[in-house]
């Protein structure tokens, strides 16, 4: 059940508010829209009285039953979009954000390289992977601590903030100088390790993960908010279908899904979706019409020698001319880019 309180209610009369249903039992949300505040209650609610409650309470403007377990994440609870800002740029409505970078960090020759090229292509992050999760034991498992030092100078070099994946909740602690966390598509479900980061004060890039559901990956978002992060950026990167052309198939209708039932952005990852570098660009262009809110692309100055994912990743003109398409395109839609 959720309540939505009028806009000109003070913080400490939202908490008294919040605070009466705890009280009795009830867990609460606090999710505060640019508009609205609502406050949602999590527990047994088939005994309190909505209507009265309504009728008797002057802060609140009305109330709703929220149906799906998903809660914090729900568009019900929170009709605006949410925009997550971060340095100079913004995940959210009326933005197209690009994310691009390696699949793995390689050497610093590499990164460096790499985070120039995109950066004049017109890159608003640079991604670099340094703890892998590789199917094989015996494939390069990335650079690790050093891999972070890495993408910490490129960002330096460059002014471009870093997207780096965790695995290991104990490892969280080297991430200091890493701007967004992402959660690989292996740890979508790792709920100790969505807890960690949800106590985290920076935002978390989530991954879909490649069996799981559109209600799942919402879920799993939902860890992240109730446990007080609400910077959640959502990624579709594919998933496991009967196909064999394509690494995974994109599910561009969860972009859709996933944008009515939840007010988190959206981004696409059109890299790992396909599996070849071929298809990076219509896929990025579909992710734009279908109204995704940005880009994660692997690129590589390399790809024939990456370590990991070359066939699926731009080199370096592919990227800058995709970027080129993409930001005429953004302009006609009249989004920022
Ligand atoms: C990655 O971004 O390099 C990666 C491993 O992605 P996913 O978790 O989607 O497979
Ligand atoms: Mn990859």
């Amino acid at each position: 059940m959720v309540f939505v309180l009028h806009s000109d209610v003070s913080d400490k009369a939202q908490e008294a508010f919040a605070t009466s249903f705890e009280e009795k039992g009830f867990q609460t949300i606090i999710s505060k829209g640019t508009e609205h505040t609502a406050i949602c209650l999590i527990g047994n609610t088939a005994m309190v009285d909505m209507d009265h409650v309504v009728e008797t309470t002057d802060i609140v403007a009305y109330g709703k039953r929220v149906t799906e377990q998903y809660k914090a994440v729900n568009r019900t609870i929170q009709p605006e979009d949410t925009l997550i800002r971060l340095g100079n740029n913004e995940f959210g409505p009326d933005t197209f954000t690009v994310i691009a970078g390696p699949c793995s960090v390689e050497s610093e020759e590499q990164i460096i390289k790499v985070a120039e090229a995109v950066k004049k292509s017109g890159a608003h992050l640079l991604r670099g992977g340094a703890f892998k999760p590789r199917s094989s034991p015996y494939s390069f498992q990335g650079l690790k601590e050093e891999g972070l030092r890495l993408l910490s100078l490129a960002k330096q070099e460059t002014g471009l903030l870093v997207v780096s994946e965790v695995m290991n909740h104990n490892h969280l602690y080297m991430f200091d100088d890493i701007d967004i966390i992402q959660i690989g598509a292996r740890n979508m479900q790792n709920f100790d390790l969505l807890k960690e980061v949800g106590m985290m004060k920076k935002p978390i890039l989530l991954k879909r993960g490649m069996a799981s559901t559109i209600e799942e990956l919402l879920l799993s978002a939902e860890y992240i908010l109730s446990t007080g992060n609400n910077d959640v950026i959502l990624c579709e990167r594919g998933i496991r279908t009967f196909e064999t052309v394509t690494r995974n198939t994109l599910d561009l209708s969860a972009v859709v899904a996933l944008k009515q039932k939840s007010h988190l952005p959206v981004i696409i990852d059109p890299s790992h979706a396909s599996g070849l570098s071929s298809y990076v660009a219509p896929l990025s262009k579909a992710a734009l019409a279908v109204g995704a809110d940005g880009l994660m692309i692997e690129t590589h100055n390399d790809p024939a020698k990456a370590l990991c994912d070359g066939a699926q990743s731009l080199d370096l003109e592919q990227f800058d001319s995709l970027m080129s398409d993409l930001k005429q395109r953004v302009h006609l839609e009249k989004r920022a880019m």
